[in-house]
């Protein structure tokens, strides 16, 4: 008789742990889901879910879009697959050009794969290889920061500074080719002021860290270095921290003056979540500050397909081109004509609907209402972001900022609540990816969200937060 495999039917999914889970969210217990659609998920038991989050800030233009869904049907109905060894496909080039267009022309060449941390793997390799074109061969080094999270793979990993994800893979990781710097993060970082009122500014903070970039260089000697690998806006490692004003800029001259490349990793804040669509754009005195590789995922195909892209500046590019040099690099579903629709079509609906200025305007809405509802709570150290992209990190102390005990699993805690009783999904992190210390939850919803949602996120996170507080274990 034909062996077919069993159909399951949503009645018939038990909690089943047959799949590997995730390292916070152990595959059993997790509710299932029947659909997804625009702000809201919906399981197979119970209420419906707001969406404050996207998965980890993946579903930029929210769920189920027909548009998108359109473009990937009519992409599959054409062709599902071609090798880019064989073929050019419409949807790539029409993608890159459309990227670089996006750049002004600062970024010129655009590999489009499937996960972010394929992306930043391809970026260290394309560096090292940029070196060895340019007969520069002793410039093997790469700069991260300490709580910093690049991937998952061994190269991605080996450059992360998140200590626990590192911590079962040490043997096969690279520490001879990876340093770090300590993190940029304003709030726990700034020192007091000498005379005792207030803290140092942003511009004596900046300077304290670009001399231990410069120290760095020195110690490694600056003509080992390949590259220095950072977030503009820190993601999961930290919650949503941006750089302060005059930072960016500052280790743009740093690698200049030491003719290393900078990485920009914009996995997370980047593609419109800041407001802008890449967020080294983000303007002020960091305006000028082009990376010369920049990784991109998550929001580029919004969760629709598995898309990202390494976008290439004009020094390597440039190099390419006069030289006809070709990067030693490919994976078998690399340039993706349906993820190429899929990110397509999610990037011209963000385009054409005006999204990242609804960003910046709601973004500036969920700043304030998280500050007015929650700035004062006994237990919320710090607010910060910008755009759709804002953390909440909790502190057992506000005045001395002591984080609580990583055992305790606050920002889980926050996380849970939210989800079950107040029906809210956000992201939470929970020591920093470095000490496991530093508790915090990310808050990132579709560029397409209302005020009257934004509202509602606050209000529901706030009681959430509320919730966990009260109780009596705290
Ligand atoms: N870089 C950053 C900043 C990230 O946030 C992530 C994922 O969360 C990655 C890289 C890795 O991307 P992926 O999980 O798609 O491999």
């Amino acid at each position: 008789a034909r062996r077919t495999l069993p159909h399951k039917t949503e009645g018939d999914i038990t909690d089943s742990a047959s799949d590997l889970g995730h390292p916070t969210a152990p595959a059993l217990g997790l509710p299932v889901l029947k659909k997804a659609k625009g702000h809201y998920w919906y399981p197979v038991d119970g209420p419906k879910i707001l969406d404050a989050c996207g998965g980890a800030a993946v579903a930029c233009l929210g769920h189920g879009r027909r548009d998108v869904v359109k473009a990937i049907n009519s992409q599959l109905t054409q062709y599902t697959y071609a090798s880019y060894a064989h073929f050019k496909t419409t949807p790539v080039q029409e993608l890159s050009d459309w990227l670089i267009k996006s750049t002004d022309g600062k970024m010129q060449k655009v590999y489009i794969m499937s996960s972010g941390s394929e992306t930043i793997e391809a970026a260290l390799k394309l560096a090292l290889e940029y070196f060895l074109w340019t007969a520069q061969p002793t410039r093997t080094n790469f700069i991260a920061r300490e709580q910093s999270y690049h991937g998952t793979t061994l190269g991605s990993l080996s450059v992360s500074g998140h200590v626990a994800r590192r911590a079962p893979f040490t043997p096969l990781l690279q520490p001879a080719h990876f340093h770090r710097i300590s993190a940029c993060n304003p709030y726990r970082q700034r020192l007091p002021c000498a005379a005792g009122d207030g803290e140092e500014t942003d511009a004596s903070f900046v300077a304290r860290k670009v001399a231990e970039l410069e120290a760095a260089f020195a110690r490694l000697g600056p003509d080992t270095v390949a590259a220095v690998v950072l977030e503009p806006v820190v993601g999961a490692a930290l919650g949503c921290v941006p750089a302060p004003r005059g930072y960016l800029a500052a280790v743009r001259a740093v690698c200049d003056r030491h003719g290393a490349l900078l990485i920009l990793d914009e996995v997370m804040c980047g593609m419109g979540r800041t407001g802008v669509l890449h967020a080294w754009q983000g303007g002020g005195e960091d305006a000028a500050v082009v990376p010369d590789l920049q990784a991109v995922a998550k929001g580029f195909a919004g969760g629709y397909q598995p898309g990202s892209a390494l976008l290439v500046g004009g020094r390597v590019a440039g190099v390419m081109e006069r030289e006809g040099r070709t990067f030693t690099h490919g994976h078998t579903y690399q340039n993706h004509p349906v993820v190429a629709a899929a990110a397509l079509a999610v990037q011209r609906a963000v385009e054409r609907e005006g999204l990242l200025g609804n960003v910046r305007v709601q973004g500036e809405l969920l700043g304030r209402l998280l500050r007015e509802r929650l700035g004062g709570h006994p237990n919320v150290g710090d607010i910060r972001g910008k755009g759709m992209f804002w953390g909440v990190e909790f502190v057992k102390d506000k005045g001395t900022k002591e984080p609580f005990q990583p055992g305790l699993g606050v920002a889980e805690r926050v996380h849970k609540t939210a989800v079950r009783e107040f029906k809210v999904l956000v992201y939470h992190g929970q020591g920093c990816a470095g000490n496991g210390r530093g508790d915090h939850i990310m808050i990132m919803p579709a560029y397409t969200i209302t005020a009257k949602l934004v509202e509602e996120i606050v209000e529901r996170v706030a009681s959430a937060v509320e919730e966990v507080f009260g109780r009596p274990w705290v």
